[in-house]
């Protein structure tokens, strides 16, 4: 690997090296998509679909699909066996599933302790299923999972080739916005804002 391949910062440099990592297990290939759901199993990861969840009442349920439903986008627990289970907002995309899970992922690799197992406790703040975690923890399951979904040295190529946040997000099957906070937290941003004017 080239020193180039890194971007700068050291925090950033960190995520980085774990993503490259996580990508290497996976058997990804230099620009290829990183696909979440083929690394799951590794991770002793169970995904349940929402409408297997049992237990939820209907007023619960009606309100994580309706009024909150833009303010989850999965959760987990941990099993007695150690696996965890992890559900999925069905309504988002599979973009943002994609990063949603690949957090849940991280945080398993990168050995996070949960704060609580409680899975629906915190609805009715809106905050469902949301932060399991230390606030350091998530930022480093999200920074090392974006980092993992796109690689800084794919994103610079991409970018040097002219492409677009847009087209970017498309190959790798991430949202143009996880795109666009990977450019700026790895300091791409401006280059590509003075480059689309
Ligand atoms: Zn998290």
């Amino acid at each position: 690997m080239l020193a180039s391949d890194l971007p700068p910062g050291e925090k950033w440099r960190k995520f980085e090296l774990r993503a490259l990592g996580l990508r290497d297990f996976a058997r990804v290939k230099g620009d290829q998509p990183l696909n979440p759901f083929a690394l799951a199993h590794f991770a002793n990861l169970i995904i349940v679909d929402f409408d297997q969840l049992k237990g939820l009442s209907d007023e619960a349920r009606q309100h994580l699909l309706g009024p909150a439903v833009e303010k989850w986008s999965g959760g987990a627990c941990t099993l007695p066996d150690g696996r965890k289970l992890v559900i999925l907002n069905p309504t988002h995309g599979r973009s943002r599933t994609n990063a949603t899970l690949m957090e849940e992922i991280c945080h398993v690799f990168l050995g996070h302790q949960p704060n609580r197992l409680s899975v629906v406790t915190r609805d009715e703040r809106g905050k469902v299923m949301s932060r399991d975690y230390r606030k350091a923890d998530e930022e480093e399951a999200y920074g090392v999972g974006a980092a993992s979904l796109v690689p800084y040295s794919s994103l610079k190529r991409f970018l040097r080739q002219g492409k677009a946040s847009n087209q970017i997000a498309a190959h790798f099957r991430v949202s143009r916005e996880l795109v666009e906070y990977r450019m700026k937290v790895t300091r791409l941003w401006n280059d590509y804002k003075n480059n689309v004017r």
